[in-house]
């Protein structure tokens, strides 16, 4: 097997966490290898195409799992340089101040993080820059301090959009300009219209690879391996260290080492690869003493609304706002229920799918020209039943039994309530609604299995997000998440990404 010795740093995913470190590690002239299972989605005409995407699932990983009843489900995740920000929707969200404490909810505690807030501060800020965040400060009643401003201002609302806006306004909810991750387009204006859910061709979409990766390796001191899937980490005899990684590269296994070895594969991989490695000195998983390592995975609760009223909606772009009010307590309880965003338009076969039993024989175009697209976030709380586990084949148990859906439930019946007294002000009839809450192979905001914390028996990593049990190993995905909130993740893993490459530099 051939070895590789000439690096600082590896780091294992080319995602929103492990682009990111890279970046910085970089840039601070640490020769860093990533090492990225899958390859570069091709610039093509499918990228944009909605039946190649949505429904063949062109980039989709081609991976079977199994859910709690041995039942097997392809997982919506994406293998490809910059993992799954290829196809985010770039909302680019601080967490709320109060997120980073404990916080009661409907399904019990949210647990608080070993961190406050002040400590990711001025990392938030720094990925802002990277990731070009459009936004507008003090306008969202529930933003944080924050200690620069955005670089970019908040994106233009489109005339309808720009009506419902008001309309919230004038019933008194708390609409604010959503941060969106997008570069300077050569065209203005950029052309949006398949957003979420789609690679961009035009790469105005912020993601990790366009903004971090090609960053760091443009420094001269990065290496990427694509097709490169790492299979098990090794130890010294003592167990006290990583001596080297094993990767699959085509027919080819080759071992890696380095002072410095770093998980980014996302939450569910990165616990995977742990008890993949297990050994004598680590006989459940590396750096599993806890036997927390694949627990308390969190997924968020999802949903897709679609509000057909009979206002046309012809915005391409429409996810420019998102709303405040059902956060935290307010008027609808004591209780939080969680965020509610615009998103990017559906596409026509998936609202066909959608609407066939609500509004048979309605046109899905038709549907589509008087409708407003939304997403909803519930917070999930972290359970030891949600965990990642392996088969006695090698391959992904994923076992996810939902926490804290009332919060969920509560969301939608506001957002429906509110949503139908905007077109009431103008006289319209309430919109017909369209729902789909997404099941558990929708892991787009997986995180919780590496949780850090200060104390080796409640957590997997310590406050530097370096495993309690192995020197050089750090993580710097949604792995390390102790609550998953109810914003966006992925600013938060790119901030947190910034703070553990600031730790490594200043520990090379
Ligand atoms: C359609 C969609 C819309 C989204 N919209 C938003 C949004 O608007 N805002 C937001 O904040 N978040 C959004 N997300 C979620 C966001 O993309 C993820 O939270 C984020 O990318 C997770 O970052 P990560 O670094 O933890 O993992 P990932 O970005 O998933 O990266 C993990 C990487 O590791 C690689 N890998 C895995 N295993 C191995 C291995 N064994 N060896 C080598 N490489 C490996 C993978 O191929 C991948 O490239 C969205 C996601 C999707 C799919």
């Amino acid at each position: 097997m051939a070895q590789h010795t000439s690096f600082d740093v590896l780091v294992i995913g080319s995602g929103a966490g492990g682009s990111t470190l890279a970046w910085r590690l970089a840039r601070a002239g640490r020769r860093v290898l990533v090492l990225e299972r899958g390859d570069f989605i091709p610039r093509e005409r499918e990228n944009w195409d909605p039946h190649a995407v949505q429904v063949l699932g062109r980039y989709g990983a081609d991976e079977q799992w199994y859910d709690a009843d041995e039942r097997p489900f392809r997982p919506y995740t994406h293998y490809c340089v910059g993992g799954n920000t290829k196809l985010y929707g770039a909302a680019l969200l601080r967490m709320r101040e109060s997120d980073f404490g404990e916080v009661r909810h409907h399904g019990g505690v949210s647990p608080a993080w070993p961190v406050g807030y002040a400590a990711l501060e001025p990392y938030y800020g720094m990925a802002e820059q990277l990731y070009c965040v459009h936004g507008r400060r003090g306008v969202d009643p529930l933003d944080p301090p924050a200690s620069t401003p955005y670089p970019f201002d908040a994106m233009p609302h489109e005339p309808r959009i720009a009506e419902l806006y008001d309309d919230l306004e004038r019933l008194g909810h708390r609409p604010y300009p959503l941060p969106l991750g997008l570069r300077p387009a050569a065209d203005a204006p950029p052309r949006l219209a398949l957003f979420d859910g789609y690679p961009d061709p035009t790469e105005t979409k912020a993601d990790a690879h366009v903004v971090a990766l090609r960053g760091a390796l443009a420094s001269g001191n990065a290496t990427l391996w694509t097709g490169a899937k790492v299979v098990q980490l090794i130890t010294d005899a003592r167990g006290r260290s990583v001596t080297g990684v094993v990767v699959e590269r085509g027919p080819e296994r080759t071992s890696v080492s380095a002072p410095v070895v770093v998980l980014a594969c996302g939450a569910i991989n990165s616990a995977a690869l742990l008890l993949r490695s297990a050994n004598d000195r680590h006989p459940h998983g590396l750096a599993n003493g806890s036997g927390l390592v694949g627990c308390n995975l969190m997924t968020h609760h999802n949903g897709l609304l679609l509000a057909y009223g009979e206002a046309e909606n012809p915005s391409p772009f429409q996810k420019t706002f998102g709303v405040a009010d059902f956060y935290r307590d307010g008027r609808h309880g004591a209780l939080p229920l969680g965020s509610v965003q615009l998103m990017g338009r559906m596409h026509l076969q998936g609202i066909a799918e959608l609407a066939r039993e609500s509004l048979p024989g309605v046109d899905a175009a038709e549907i589509a020209a008087h409708s407003i697209d939304v997403f909803l976030t519930a917070e999930d709380l972290p359970s030891p039943r949600n965990r990642v586990s392996l088969r006695s084949d090698g391959s992904l148990r994923v076992e996810y039994h939902p926490t804290n859906l009332g919060a969920y439930e509560g969301l939608l019946a506001q957002t429906c309530r509110m949503l139908a007294a905007a077109d009431a002000l103008h006289g319209r009839r309430a919109p017909v609604f369209l729902h789909q809450r997404l099941g558990s192979s929708g892991v787009t905001h997986q995180c919780g299995t590496l949780r850090f914390g200060t104390d080796a028996a409640t957590s997997v990593l310590d406050v530097d997000c370096r495993a309690h049990e192995l020197d050089n190993l750090y993580v710097a995905d949604s792995s390390v998440f102790p609550s998953s909130a109810a914003v966006n993740p992925s600013l938060t893993i790119m901030a947190n990404a910034l703070r553990v490459a600031e730790r490594i530099d200043a520990r090379l």
